[in-house]
C-alpha cells in the first residue's frame, strides 16, 4: 500500500491543475493516466515528418477569463492566433460562423451592417420557446442556412438530429451581423508556444508530484492510499455504469502527411457539412505557425464507439447524469471535476476553471480538517463556562 495525501486520476487539463495546485500547497500528489502520455485529449507531439500535431483533433485555446489565462502563462509562453473557420458549400468555401460575407457570397446579394438583421429577419421562423439546437439556429437564421451549414454536421458529429440536442449545442456558435470571421471572439486568443504538452510538463515538474503513465485507476484503486482522490473520468465508469453508459460522442481521426506542400487550405479548419463521413479537415501549420515545407492535416470521423470525447447534451443524458450525480454524495473525499466526471461540454478553459476552483474546495477541507476540533465547529479554544475542571486524556485536572 502506497501513501500520498492525494490521488489524482487523469493526466488532462482538469487533473494536471488540480495537481499543480495540491502541491504547490505542500501535498504529495501522485497523477496516474492510463494513456501513455500527459495532456488529456489536449495532449500535442511532433509527427514522423517533424510536424507538430494534435493527435486527438485541433485543440485551440481561448477564454474571457483572465484567471485563466494568467494562471497557465505561469507554464507556458504563447503564440497570438485566431482560428478562422470555413464551410464548404456546394463549391463555395464560406465563413463560419455565418456573417455578411457568409450571406452575401452564398445568395449573391450586397448586404452590410445597416441591413444585414433586416435580412435575419426576413428568413427567420420565430419561435417562442428554444428547446433544442434546431430552435435556436432557424430562429436566428431560417431554415435554408440551417440545412445548408447546420442540420446535416450536426446529424454527422452527433448521431442526431438538432431537434434532439440541447439548445447549447448549436448555441456554441453564433450569428454575427458584421464581417468578423474569427470562430471566436474572446479576449485571450493564443497558442502555448512550445505546445500543450511541454506546458502540461510544466506544471507537473514538482518534487511533490508522481506521475505515473499506462495506469488504470480501477485497477490500482486499492494499492493507493490518500486522503483525497480526484477522478476526472467517465462518471458512469467510476460507479461501474450501475445505472448503465451514459452516451459520449467518439471520433476517429485520420491523420495525413502532405510532403512538399506548403499549405493544404486557406484556414486552419474547413467544415464539410454535407459532404463526405468526416465533418471538418484541420491543418495544423496554422494553429502552430510552424514553418515546414510539408503539412499535416487530421480529418474527423466521428462515430458512437471508442473513447469518450464528447458528452451528448440533451434531458435524458442529463438526466441519468444527475442520478450519478447524486451518488457522489456517499464518495466522501472524492472530487469529480471535468468534462467527463461532470459530463459538461466543457471547453479547455472552463475545464482550468473548474480544476482551479475544485483546488480552492480541496485546500479550503484540508485546512479544515487540519483544525483543532474547536476551531471546526466555530468554539472558543477558551471554556465557555469557567471554575470547571477539564480532565485530559491521562486523567489528570487542569484548571480552565
Ligand atoms: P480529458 O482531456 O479527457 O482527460 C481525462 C484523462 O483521464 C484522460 O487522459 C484519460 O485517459 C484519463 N482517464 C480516464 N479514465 C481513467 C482511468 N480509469 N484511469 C486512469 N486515467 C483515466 N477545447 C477548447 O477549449 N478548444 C478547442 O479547440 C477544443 N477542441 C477539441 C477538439 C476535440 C476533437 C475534442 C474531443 C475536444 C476539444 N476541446 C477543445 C475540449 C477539450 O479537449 C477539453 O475541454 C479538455 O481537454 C478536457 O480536459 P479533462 O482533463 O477534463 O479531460
Ligand atoms: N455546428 C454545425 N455546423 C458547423 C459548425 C458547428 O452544425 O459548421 C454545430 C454542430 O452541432 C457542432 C456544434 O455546432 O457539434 C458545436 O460546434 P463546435 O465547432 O463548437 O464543436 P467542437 O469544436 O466542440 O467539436
Amino acid at each position: 500500500m502506497r501513501e500520498f495525501d492525494a490521488l489524482v486520476v487523469g493526466a488532462g487539463f482538469s487533473g494536471a491543475v488540480i495537481a499543480e495546485r495540491l502541491a504547490a500547497h505542500g501535498m504529495r500528489v501522485l497523477i496516474i493516466d492510463k494513456r501513455p502520455h500527459v495532456g488529456g485529449n489536449a495532449y500535442d507531439t511532433i509527427d514522423r515528418h517533424g510536424v507538430r500535431i494534435h493527435p486527438y483533433g485541433p485543440h485551440i485555446f481561448h477564454t474571457n477569463g483572465m484567471r485563466i489565462a494568467s494562471y497557465l502563462s505561469e507554464f507556458t509562453t504563447w503564440r497570438p492566433y485566431e482560428h478562422r473557420v470555413l464551410a464548404r458549400i456546394g463549391g463555395q468555401l464560406l465563413p463560419i460562423p455565418i456573417n455578411i460575407d457568409t450571406v452575401n457570397r452564398l445568395y449573391d446579394l450586397s448586404l452590410d451592417e445597416s441591413t444585414i438583421q433586416a435580412f435575419y429577419d426576413s428568413v427567420r421562423e420565430r419561435r417562442t420557446t428554444i428547446a433544442n439546437s434546431e430552435d435556436v439556429v432557424v430562429n436566428a437564421v431560417g431554415r435554408d442556412l440551417y440545412e445548408k451549414f447546420f442540420r446535416n454536421y450536426t446529424r454527422k458529429h452527433w448521431g442526431l438530429d438538432p431537434s434532439e440536442l440541447a439548445a447549447s449545442v448549436a448555441a456554441r456558435i453564433p450569428t454575427r451581423n458584421n464581417r468578423d470571421d474569427r470562430y471566436f471572439t474572446d479576449t485571450f486568443q493564443c497558442m502555448p508556444e512550445h505546445g500543450y504538452t511541454a506546458m502540461f510538463k510544466r506544471m507537473l515538474d514538482d518534487p511533490k508530484i508522481s506521475v505515473e503513465l499506462d495506469v488504470d485507476y480501477f485497477a490500482v484503486r486499492r494499492q493507493v492510499r490518500a486522503r483525497h482522490i480526484v477522478y476526472t473520468g467517465p462518471i458512469d465508469a467510476y460507479f461501474g455504469y450501475c445505472y448503465g453508459r451514459l452516451p459520449y460522442r467518439s471520433l476517429r481521426f485520420e491523420h495525413e502527411h502532405l510532403p512538399a506542400t506548403e499549405q493544404f487550405q486557406p484556414v486552419g479548419t474547413v467544415n464539410y457539412p454535407n459532404d463526405y463521413d468526416f465533418t471538418r479537415i484541420t491543418e495544423f501549420k496554422h494553429l502552430t505557425g510552424q514553418p515546414h515545407g510539408g503539412t499535416s492535416i487530421v480529418r474527423e470521423f466521428p462515430q458512437s464507439e471508442g473513447d469518450p470525447y464528447y458528452p451528448v447534451p440533451r434531458p435524458q443524458n442529463e438526466a441519468l447524469y444527475k442520478r450519478y450525480k447524486a451518488l457522489t454524495a456517499a464518495e466522501r473525499n472524492v472530487s469529480f471535476v471535468g468534462r467527463l466526471a461532470q459530463y459538461r461540454y466543457y471547453n479547455m478553459d472552463q475545464c482550468v476553471g473548474a480544476a482551479l476552483k475544485a483546488s480552492d474546495e480541496i485546500l479550503a477541507r484540508v485546512e479544515m480538517e487540519s483544525r483543532p476540533l474547536s476551531a471546526k465547529f466555530g468554539l472558543s479554544e477558551r471554556p465557555l463556562i469557567t471554575g470547571i475542571e477539564h480532565t485530559d486524556a491521562a486523567g489528570s485536572a487542569r484548571p480552565a
